[in-house]
């Protein structure tokens, strides 16, 4: 059952009113409910009940600290991408000990503060980044704990920017190099060979390409078996899809299901990275309309969020459905949503069908996931406050951007 719902001819999120949010932290401003976070954990929590697994969240789908924070406190384990998603993780409080870190490009850096932090597991992605981090745990004393992220090209049947599992795609190693990499791996000395692992794409709605990737990995965990290579996890991944619109989307269970069959009886240690899946509608962009534009051929309205707050729809011409925070009972019209950043792709919505004042609030949904932590300063626009609700409580758990914070780090010539 969603957390967002009206009451009194209001939307709330959990039982606190979005204009009281909005009145105490001003627009855009992104909602977060932590019960709609507890249950998508609980979800996979229950799912996974009694195998031998572990969730790592995906921190760059929301990073703020207080998510980090709350999954955390639930046993979560994080998959990264960056330093800086490290620093974030251990800064929230998260275990060292239950972090993978995925990515192409992890630099000498980033990985010299991942071996002094213990990370659970280095998710490599290539034969170079393999050589690059034996010689950096060398130089610490160290041994690097590895897995390789294989690509088992499988078609997931989503948006080509979120497919990642194919062989056009610039992630993973090829199938057909995972066993020679292994080899290699074996013979070097500041590695640890310890799993293996996938993530196929995102946004997934059907559980079968999950399942089938599982598989093949399956294949080559028995065959590095053979050559005397025991793996002790197996990494599938996350991708798990959400609904924005009308899509299907399955339940964590169900869309777990199968992939769970193909590894029934594996005494590998299960690892999962799902981001989407547990944030993506457990918040909301809250946005204010500024101006309506009535024209010939189309209407506007002007909001106060814009594509550096929420770049989805332009990025992937992404629908988000967009709420009227107090409706009114007059007729609608027809809306394209819009934001005042200076490009003609910056929309939150087209022909949107609502009845509208200057001053409303309109609620853009499922922005919990890829929203804020895809923002940016465009047009040099402080980012939006990030608010948690929890029950009939408000936590600022980010403040809004100050206009000084813009340009706090950049000097003029003297
Ligand atoms: C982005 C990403 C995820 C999370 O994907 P979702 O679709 O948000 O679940 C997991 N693993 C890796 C390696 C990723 O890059």
């Amino acid at each position: 059952m969603s957390v967002f719902v009206m009451k009194d001819g209001v939307l709330h999120a959990e039982d606190v009113a979005l204009s009281a949010v909005a009145a105490r932290f001003g627009t855009p401003c992104y909602v977060y409910s932590l019960k709609a976070l507890r249950d998508a954990y609980a979800a996979y929590r229950d799912a996974l009940a009694g195998r031998d697994a572990l969730v790592c969240y995906a921190v760059k789908a929301n990073s703020n600290l207080a998510v980090l924070n709350v999954f955390a406190r639930f046993g979560a384990g994080f998959d990264i991408v960056s330093g800086g998603e490290l620093a974030r993780v251990l800064k929230a409080g998260g275990d060292a000990g239950k972090i993978v870190f995925s990515g192409v490009g992890k630099t000498r850096d980033e990985m010299r503060a991942a071996l002094a932090a213990g990370i659970h597991c280095f998710n490599l992605e290539s034969a170079a980044e393999l050589e690059r981090l034996n010689e950096v745990a060398g130089a610490l004393g160290k041994r690097a704990p590895i897995a390789f992220r294989v690509n088992p090209d499988v078609d997931p049947k989503t948006h080509p920017y979120i497919s990642t599992g194919l062989k056009t795609s610039k992630f993973g190693v090829p199938y057909a190099e995972a066993l020679p990499l292994y080899r290699r791996a074996r013979s070097l000395p500041h590695v640890e060979i310890c799993g293996i692992g996938c993530h196929i794409g995102s946004q997934l709605l059907d559980p079968a390409p999950a399942a089938e990737a599982a598989g093949k990995l399956l294949a080559l965990v028995d065959a590095l078996a053979a050559e005397g290579i025991a793996l002790k996890h197996i990494d599938i991944g996350g991708g798990m899809g959400i609904t924005y619109r009308d899509e299907q989307a399955p339940a964590a269970a169900d869309y777990l299901a199968p992939t769970l069959k193909v590894l029934a009886g594996r005494k590998e240690h299960l690892l999962l990275e799902p981001g989407r899946s547990l944030v993506g509608n457990a918040g909301l962009l809250l946005t204010r309309v500024e101006f309506l534009k009535h024209g010939e051929e189309k209407n506007f309205a002007v909001v106060d969020a814009a594509m550096n707050d929420l770049a989805r729809p332009a990025l992937y011409d992404a629908w988000h459905d967009i709420r009227p925070v107090a409706p009114h009972d007059g007729a609608a019209c027809i809306y394209d949503v819009v934001g005042p950043v200076c490009e003609s792709g910056d929309f939150l919505g087209h022909g949107r069908e609502l009845d509208l004042r200057e001053g409303d609030l309109l609620a853009v949904m499922s922005a919990g996931a890829y929203g804020m932590a895809m923002s940016s300063n465009y047009n040099t626009r402080p980012r939006a406050a990030e608010v948690m609700i929890d029950g009939a409580q408000m936590h600022l758990v980010r403040r809004r951007e100050a206009l000084e914070d813009l340009f706090d780090t950049e000097t003029a010539l003297s």
